[in-house]
């Protein structure tokens, strides 16, 4: 199969005003192939939180434009270099992470996404070459990285239902498994969008019995829909004073500066419950005094590739699905929009 010398795809040309997204058809010549690396023809990509942050420099300034973000990628290999483990024609899936050291200790134990040195990024990350210095995106017609951070999508799986599992899919699944999701558990999710419908999925899918935890009653039906056994109200005092003391794990999926962690969220844990948070708080979590007693907060880092495996395998086997709406890759910038103003229910996935 031929592959083109240069990739195309939907750019951020500047630093973008997140009430104006503006992003443009723009083509570059990808880094220079390795026998670690594969191409893939992009079928799809997620729009996914990051994204937006990424290319509005609202997590820390950067000049790595033009920038092609998306990092939900799928796609069938057109070319695979001798030392990967794919073959031209497989369809697989690239989530948040395209490198890391491989050699420390974290690398070794199936952690890379916790790798000493640092993850590179799917997008936006650092290459070493000259030729591209900073990895480009999904939202393109092809792709190229290291084969060791891509996964094989199980064939019982749509490509668009597949994509967000990718990050927000694993970003939630893999701080599940850890804290130990599964049956006689009570897991609650805070948070009904991205990563919360899936958590609320996974969480069952796991054998946990699984409540989501949303300010208002809005997304209440489709939190049951997706398999939540009970709501809680967090803006309710007789929702959450009936539920004290009562899950073993919370996944916070939409940390806000200034939410009610003490006053309301930590008490809905058991003694020795854990609260995984999964969003990145700009400065950090204010907790501690009498609330904290007895009770854990840790934060997680999407998922390695082993993770990945496991997720999609469970995945196929209990019929976990992304709500996902789609939009034509060219039409990037009105989903980029909608996405900045919640409208998504609950990811977009642009395709080719
Ligand atoms: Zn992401
Ligand atoms: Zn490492």
């Amino acid at each position: 199969m031929s592959v083109p010398t240069q990739f195309a795809g939907q750019a951020a040309m500047q630093k973008q005003d997140e009430e104006a997204f503006d992003l443009k058809q723009y083509s570059y010549t990808p880094r220079e192939f390795t026998e670690e690396d594969v191409v893939i023809k992009v079928e799809c990509c997620g729009i996914c939180g990051s994204d937006l942050h990424t290319i509005t420099c609202g997590w820390m300034e950067h000049k790595n434009f033009p920038l092609i973000v998306g990092h939900e990628i799928v796609g069938k290999v057109v070319k695979a270099g001798k030392n990967t483990k794919h073959q031209v024609g497989d369809r697989i899936g690239f989530g948040a992470q395209c490198g890391s050291c491989m050699k420390c200790e974290n690398c070794k134990n199936h952690n890379e996404n916790y790798c000493v040195g640092g993850m590179t990024g799917t997008y936006n990350g650092a290459t070493g070459s000259d030729v591209q210095p900073y990895t480009q995106g999904g939202y393109a017609d092809y792709y190229q990285g290291p084969g060791h951070f891509a996964v094989k999508i199980p064939d019982g799986i749509e490509s668009i239902v597949a994509a967000p599992m990718l990050c927000a899919g694993v970003t939630v699944f893999a701080p599940l498994k850890r804290y130990g999701a599964g049956p006689g558990k009570k897991v609650g999710v805070i948070g009904i969008g991205g990563l919360g419908h899936l958590a609320i999925q996974f969480a069952n899918a796991l054998g946990a019995e699984t409540y989501a935890i949303s300010h208002s009653d809005k997304k209440k039906a489709d939190a049951e829909a997706m398999g939540a056994k009970g709501f809680v109200s967090s803006g309710d005092k007789e929702s959450t004073n009936s539920h004290n003391s009562f899950f073993d794990l919370i996944i916070c999926t939409s940390y806000q500066e200034g939410m009610p962690l003490q006053e309301v969220y930590l008490p809905l844990l058991k003694p020795f419950g854990n609260m995984v948070v999964v969003g990145l708080p700009n400065s950090g979590v204010p907790a501690g005094g009498w609330a904290l007693l007895g009770k854990s907060i840790t934060g997680s880092l999407i998922g390695s590739p082993k993770e990945l495996e496991e997720m999609f395998d469970v995945a196929v086997k209990h019929n976990v699905k992304t709500w996902v709406e789609t939009r034509p890759m060219s039409e990037a910038t009105q989903a980029v929009q909608d996405m900045h103003h919640g409208k998504a229910r609950y990811r977009y996935v642009l395709t080719n």
